[in-house]
């Protein structure tokens, strides 16, 4: 069985004083959000003072971004060991914002990915297609591309530690949401070629998660689907009652 996982992504939002707000109320409105992994990914700025803060519950603090070296000359990045140290379980790698308005590639995704993994740190790997690619009829052919690509440094033993995030560009921040059905088919195609490449005890274990426009709305019937094990949630993140709606799926 795979523990659920549903991920906060705030991207550029939120000082210190409305991070740990935020987290203030999470905590009351969802003190035990049962047998799920709940992932919160602040700006940078917010990562300290929120690891204190998440000590007390039960949510995992992750990072946006992070760079392949550990040290060295490299002004504005930041390295595993430092996101270890700073409490960060996880980290958000390859995300479409990073992709288009920072020019990173599968091979740079790749070398995140391997330096998370070696740093201890849970990459949550995000992949999907543009609405040109899915009209085209390219949906799977670009995913199998970002998965072995962005994937290629990874061995089987430590391919359970990955998350996967399918993410279509034409949902994220759209109001616009993948069917459950479009969504599973692309998750189960995904699965299939984790067992394909990595063989089938591993593709069991990967968690994947859906991202695009996930609200209190819509995640019952997308967490219904068999191979869709979580939700990476933007906008309806930056809402502590609206994304405790989002954990608390399911519950009457
Ligand atoms: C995202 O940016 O990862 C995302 C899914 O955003 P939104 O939920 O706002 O579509």
């Amino acid at each position: 069985m795979r523990q659920p996982i549903i991920a906060a992504n705030w991207k550029l939002h939120k000082t210190i004083a409305e991070a740990r707000q935020f987290v203030a109320v999470l905590a009351q409105q969802c003190p035990d959000p049962g047998p799920l992994d709940v992932v919160i990914a602040p700006p940078f700025t917010a990562l300290a003072a929120l690891q204190d803060q998440l000590r007390a519950t039960p949510f995992h603090l992750a990072a946006q971004d992070l760079f392949w070296e550990h040290s060295g000359a490299y002004t504005g990045e930041v390295s595993a060991p430092m996101l270890v140290d700073v409490g960060c379980a996880y980290v958000i790698i390859g995300h479409s914002e990073r992709r288009q308005y920072f020019g990173e590639t599968d091979a740079i995704v790749a070398k995140k990915v391997a330096a998370a993994l070696q740093g201890g740190l849970r990459p949550i790997v995000c992949i999907g297609e543009s609405p040109a690619q899915r009209q085209a009829g390219e949906t799977l052919t670009v995913l199998e591309r970002q998965v072995r690509h962005g994937l290629a440094a990874c061995q089987s033993a430590a391919l359970s530690q990955v998350v996967l995030a399918y993410e279509p560009l034409w949902a994220i921040g759209t109001g616009v949401t993948a069917t459950p059905s479009q969504a599973q088919e692309a998750h189960g195609f995904l699965r299939t070629l984790l067992t394909q490449v990595w063989g089938e005890s591993v593709a069991h274990m990967v968690r994947i998660q859906y991202g695009g426009s996930v609200r209190p709305e819509n995640i019952v019937a997308l967490m219904a689907e068999p191979d869709i094990d979580g939700a990476l949630v933007g906008g309806a993140s930056l809402d502590a009652t609206t994304f405790a709606q989002i954990l608390m799926y399911g519950r009457k």
